[in-house]
């Protein structure tokens, strides 16, 4: 791990930059981009510099930005658009080295180790940060540092079209004065047990007993210690992110099921065991997959991408159950089971997912509850052809916090 250097690259406003881009007119005005704009108690997913200099700020309502500057531009999300200058954009990350590691759709770790044997680390940044702007015209801030943490931490400080060199002896000074919150890795329930701890601030940390850290907070207590204290010996993989843990299971019936009823209690007690080995390991993931064996051994799996993870019970249940109304074709059914999966650490998940959940998540739900009646009632063809933007939510492909990934990954077959 000695001696090692590592960018983390974050995009600047992503979507509001990919939109200004796209159309040049919308240059240096204030726009948003709203997960339903003519929805007022819509929100605000993220907003231009410009915006943000007239109070706009991301989880706004859609009212209240347009009371507090009328003026606001308001977009509606256009994901395609927004995949395709990820992509772009990790693929100038890619022309430097293979070692880069996405961790959501606008930003990333790169170790550029070797090529700073040849090559000022600053003046690499500068290049690729050049590189995003003419090739791309999208804004990008840099952090340089000797791990993970300190490039993210770093990639903060200063934005937009940033760079920031952050070395393990500036933390003294740049990071041990600000309170735990800032810290990359600490939500505000952590923050809310550090202040019982009286540690209110990253040098409180760093400096706190670290038998007690462990004690009242466990391994990753001790795990944010280090961080506080500059250390920080994660990898930049960049497999991580394909890593699909899952989590699942299956039973054979007793008898060739074909009874909607029965299959029903049978995929509600699967749920209901996969919440609980989520629940022990604290994790939470965003797919759900059913599969099915009929009685002539033909096995199936279905899948959903959603926008936000789940663990409970419930909503896995919820989303298994709908797969399989959805596909099942009455068949005589041997075996049946549902999985979770793209799974990671509840806390480290909820970080990176994108604020379209609870907002959308909200909505849809009538939505697709009223479309699977209909369905039920009409069949499907009849209300595709009218309400295909909602049709769309609830495949799989147009999920959105990883589906960039597919990109990827096509790419790296
Ligand atoms: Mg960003």
């Amino acid at each position: 791990m000695a001696g090692r250097v590592i960018f983390h690259i974050d995009m600047n406003s992503f979507y509001a930059s990919v939109e200004q881009s796209h159309d040049p007119t919308l240059k240096g005005k204030a726009i948003a981009i709203a997960g339903n704009p003519k929805e007022r108690r819509g929100i605000i997913v993220t907003c231009s510099y410009e915006a943000r200099a007239h109070g706009i700020y991301t989880t706004m309502q859609v009212h209240e930005a347009k009371r507090k500057y009328p003026e606001l531009i308001l977009l509606p999300p256009n994901f395609e658009r927004y995949r395709a200058a990820s992509k772009a954009m990790f693929d100038i990350l890619r022309s430097y080295t293979d070692l880069v590691e996405p961790v959501s759709i606008d930003e990333g770790y790169v170790d550029v180790t070797e090529l700073a044997k040849d090559r000022h680390a600053l003046e690499l940044a500068e290049e690729i940060q050049q590189r995003m702007k003419s090739e791309l015209d999208l804004p990008c801030s840099l952090g340089i540092a000797p791990n993970k943490f300190l490039a993210k931490t770093a990639s903060d400080m200063k934005k937009p079209m940033g760079i920031t060199i952050l070395r393990k002896r500036d933390i003294q000074k740049k990071l041990w004065p600000l309170p735990v919150i800032e810290m990359h890795g600490i939500g505000e329930s952590t923050a809310e047990k550090l202040k019982r701890l009286s540690i209110a601030t990253i040098g409180d940390l760093a400096a706190a007993n670290t038998g007690l850290i462990k004690e009242k907070m466990g391994k990753n207590g001790l795990r944010l210690q280090n961080r506080a204290n500059g250390m920080d010996d994660r990898i930049v993989d960049p497999d991580s992110i394909y890593d699909t843990k899952s989590v699942g299971t299956s039973t054979t019936l007793p008898v060739d099921e074909t009874d909607e009823e029965n299959l029903k209690a049978i995929f509600r007690k699967l749920s209901e065991k996969v919440a609980n080995r989520l629940e022990a390991k604290e994790l939470a993931g965003p797919t759900v997959s059913i599969q099915t064996r009929s009685s002539e051994w033909q096995n199936r799996t279905r899948s959903i991408t959603l926008r936000n993870t789940v663990w409970k019970r419930d909503d896995i249940f919820r989303n298994a159950w709908q797969l399989f109304t959805k596909h099942w074709n009455g068949e005589p059914l041997r075996l049946v089971g549902v999985t979770v999966s793209n799974v990671a650490k509840k806390g480290e998940m909820t970080e990176q997912l994108s604020i379209f959940n609870f907002q959308e998540h909200a909505k849809e739900e009538p939505i697709l509850n009223l479309m699977s009646k209909l369905e039920k009632k009409f069949g499907k063809s009849v209300i595709i052809r009218g309400t295909r933007s909602q049709q769309t939510t609830s495949e799989s492909e147009t999920s959105f916090s990883k589906d960039f990934l597919d990109d990827h990954d096509h790419e790296r077959k």
